[in-house]
């Protein structure tokens, strides 16, 4: 490998030679210390066989070590002043660079297009945070053929992700992501190791993607809804929140949640998954016999 990019030195080096100064509009805080790289593309990356997809390379603290441990690395950048850079300061070439905003993406098109047969494929990224949840969840919700997803995000959203039910900071975002993934904490990382130095300090959550879902549904439409509905007004009962979310009136929305086993005062911050689940099916039922 060239020398390291995620440097102070190298980075000011980069910026002042392509004029590529951070925007904040997309989220751009670039990593200035490479163990922290590489030990994010050891998480990601099992195999040099492996299909790596990047999200938001930058200037390409991480692609480097990604490019390093793997044969395959697709980058999808937003910026178009940063291909450019890419292309010159990496020096590998089996590093491939679509200028292409994530969220407009057809991820499992795009897995189609450049995965060999057989090949693995694993999600690595240091994430622009204004669109943390969003980016986790477009993944989650098109790439069925994905095995992990090894990202950086704010440390708040990173407790909220793998908080666990009855913690005030279970949410929405923890139950659906635990629904399609097993989630695991890799690092925590200081704000200092960023430029420009944000306020608070980030994590490094490993997702990995479950072959089988860990509950039995009917309708995952009606889960998801559930949570929803369930999140969307946290301080009420599960009874207030839930009545009309599926057309259903509170007595029916009552007798789904008694014959789950679950008391109809809790709040949906106190459900697993197999409770979420329990009263999805009832719901599914219900509505197949109206
Ligand atoms: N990987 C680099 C690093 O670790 O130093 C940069 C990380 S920076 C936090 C986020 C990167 O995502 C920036 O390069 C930004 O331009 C890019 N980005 C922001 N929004 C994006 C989007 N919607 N699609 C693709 N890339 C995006």
């Amino acid at each position: 490998m060239r020398q390291a990019i995620a440097t102070v030195k190298k980075t000011k080096e980069i910026q002042e030679k392509y004029k590529v100064f951070t925007k904040k509009s997309f989220g751009q805080n670039f990593i200035i210390e490479p163990g922290i790289v590489e030990k994010i593309a050891n998480a990601a990356i099992q195999s040099r066989d492996e299909l790596v997809f990047e999200i938001g390379p930058g200037i390409g603290a991480l692609t480097q070590f990604l490019c390093e441990k793997s044969n395959q690395v697709v980058a999808f950048e937003i910026d178009e002043r940063l291909p450019v850079v890419l292309e010159n300061e990496i020096g590998f070439d089996h590093l491939q660079i679509v200028l292409e905003d994530i969220l407009k993406v057809d991820i499992d098109e795009k897995i189609r297009e450049f995965r060999k047969p057989g090949q693995k494929v694993v999600f690595a990224s240091n994430l622009p945070y204004y669109i943390t949840t969003p980016i986790i969840m477009h993944i989650l919700e098109n790439s069925i053929h994905a095995e992990s997803i090894t990202v950086m995000m704010q440390k708040e959203v990173a407790d909220r992700i793998k908080a666990s039910p009855g913690n005030k900071t279970y949410g929405a975002i923890s139950a659906a992501v635990q629904y399609y993934c097993e989630v695991e904490q890799v690092i925590s990382v200081p704000k200092e190791v960023f430029v420009p130095r944000p306020k608070v300090d980030s994590a490094v959550l490993k997702l990995t993607i479950r072959k089988e879902t860990p509950v039995d549904l009917i309708d995952e439409k009606a889960f998801f809804a559930c949570i929803k509905a369930g999140f969307g007004q946290r301080r009420k009962t599960l009874l207030n929140s839930l009545t009309g979310t599926y057309g259903l009136s509170k007595d029916e929305i009552r007798t789904i949640l008694e014959k789950a086993g679950i008391d109809p005062v809790r709040r949906a911050e106190t459900l697993d998954m197999n409770e979420f689940a329990d009263i999805a099916n009832g719901v599914a039922s219900a509505k197949q016999t109206i």
